[in-house]
């Protein structure tokens, strides 16, 4: 049964100025996400989700990889992987007795309380190029500030334990929301679906933890609230949007001018005064609307091919968003019979490209002009984005040599 029964908050009415300029659309249908719904929680308490698949896919991430023949998936592409998600893992499973995985479904607990002393702030603007200097010194490739906006804190966390709604714990009085991007791996990233390139996708969660550590007690520690979020609590693609660092695109994934859509974002919600950053468009959208690279190659056709509409294929999608959104049912399952995470879509996508080399930003110049179609054909006749095998990752790496130059 597809109900909000477990929205413990009011969903927020109204909009904020800068939706239409961040690309985000809501409706009068918008509600508050329940986590409880996330396809991660269903495959637990959901039985048309729920099974033996399901459970091997979650249990090779600790009991023990299940390799196979098949380039990607042997013992040692599954050992780097589950090493990759170690330092992630420390903090998820600190509170499992509880019901509490931190990072997944509540906060990263505060290892100090404010100081008692508060740094005087006379200048949002100053202190927030400060905070952006600190969260890369501390490993973030891009920061933006984005307000806190109650519509994306989730209607309520999931417990680990039950699977019943809980309240998501997020202190009174939060007015922004420091938004940091971590770069996956492009060589990894090329060798999708492979446990090796879940190791791009651990080692950027275990980089989310350690950043957010260290920012939320240095916020902290100048007597500011500070709450470090990995997926847990509220929704990040809509506040990276707000933030500036990237436009949404069609395979539900935010493209940003430094790494395209091979990033994934974390949060830290405080009260510190800061500066806002306003949205920030690439022509990611004007792209998307005559590209179908993601959804021609989704082997489970799991993303749209049309426009963006309010539609949700299942309970896992937001409610009253006009969006691209993905089957995520379909996703999942697929992920499921890999025993390992796929983003093919991410893998194939034209603007997953090296933006350090010259050629790559003449490519985003020409993207953002207009000259869409016959960049896409161009993708089409250079062979760009096809899965790259995983052995000679290996021999690459042993070599020192670097992964790819495209
Ligand atoms: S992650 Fe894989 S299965 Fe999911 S939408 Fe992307 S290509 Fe399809
Ligand atoms: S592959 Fe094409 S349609 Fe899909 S996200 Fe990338 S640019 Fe957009």
């Amino acid at each position: 049964m597809d109900t909000d029964s477990n929205a413990l908050r009011e969903t927020p009415t109204g909009s904020v100025d800068t939706d239409v300029a961040a690309g985000i659309r809501t409706t009068e249908r918008f509600r508050c996400f329940p986590q409880r719904d996330d396809m991660f929680n269903r495959a637990f308490w959901d039985d048309t989700i729920r099974g033996p698949e399901t459970m091997e896919f979650f249990d090779s991430y600790r009991v023990g990889p299940v390799s196979r023949r098949g380039d990607g998936f042997t013992q040692k592409d599954f050992a780097l992987r589950n090493a990759a998600w170690a330092l992630s893992d420390e903090f998820s499973s600190r509170g499992q007795h509880e019901g509490i995985r931190e990072g997944f479904n509540a906060l990263l607990q505060p290892t100090v309380e404010p100081a008692a002393t508060q740094v005087e702030v006379d200048d949002p603007d100053a202190m927030a190029a400060e905070i952006k200097r600190i969260a890369k010194l501390f490993g973030a490739g891009i920061v933006g500030i984005a307000p806190y906006d109650p519509r994306w804190t989730y209607a309520g966390r999931v417990d680990s334990k039950t699977f019943e709604a809980r309240e998501t714990g997020l202190p009174d009085g939060m007015t922004s929301v420091v938004v940091l991007g971590h770069e996956m791996d492009i060589g990894m990233v090329a060798t999708y679906p492979s446990a090796i390139a879940g190791a791009a996708t651990g080692n950027t969660y275990s980089e989310e933890a350690s950043t957010l550590i260290r920012l939320s007690q240095y916020i902290r520690n100048l007597g500011w609230q500070a709450a470090g979020s990995m997926n847990d609590t509220a929704l990040v693609i809509p506040y990276a949007l707000q933030a500036g660092l990237g436009e949404y695109a069609r395979n539900q994934l935010v493209i940003t001018p430094e790494f395209g859509p091979r990033v994934r974002f974390s949060k830290v919600f405080t009260d510190l005064p800061l500066a806002h950053d306003g949205p920030r468009m690439l022509g990611v959208r004007a792209f998307c609307e005559v590209c179908t690279r993601c959804t021609d190659a989704c082997p489970v056709k799991a993303l749209p091919s049309g426009p963006p509409t309010e539609e949700r294929p299942n309970r896992s999608a937001l409610r009253g968003v006009v969006k691209w959104t993905s089957n995520a049912e379909k996703c999942f399952g697929f992920w499921a019979v890999l025993r390992s995470d796929c983003a093919i879509c991410l893998r194939v996508c034209p603007w997953n490209r090296d933006f350090s080399q010259w050629p790559n930003r003449l490519w985003r110049w020409l993207a953002a002009r207009g000259a869409r179609r016959w960049l896409i054909r161009l993708e089409g006749v250079t062979g760009r984005g096809q899965r790259r095998r995983s052995k000679p990752w290996w021999l690459r790496s042993q070599a020192g040599e670097p992964q790819s130059t495209r």
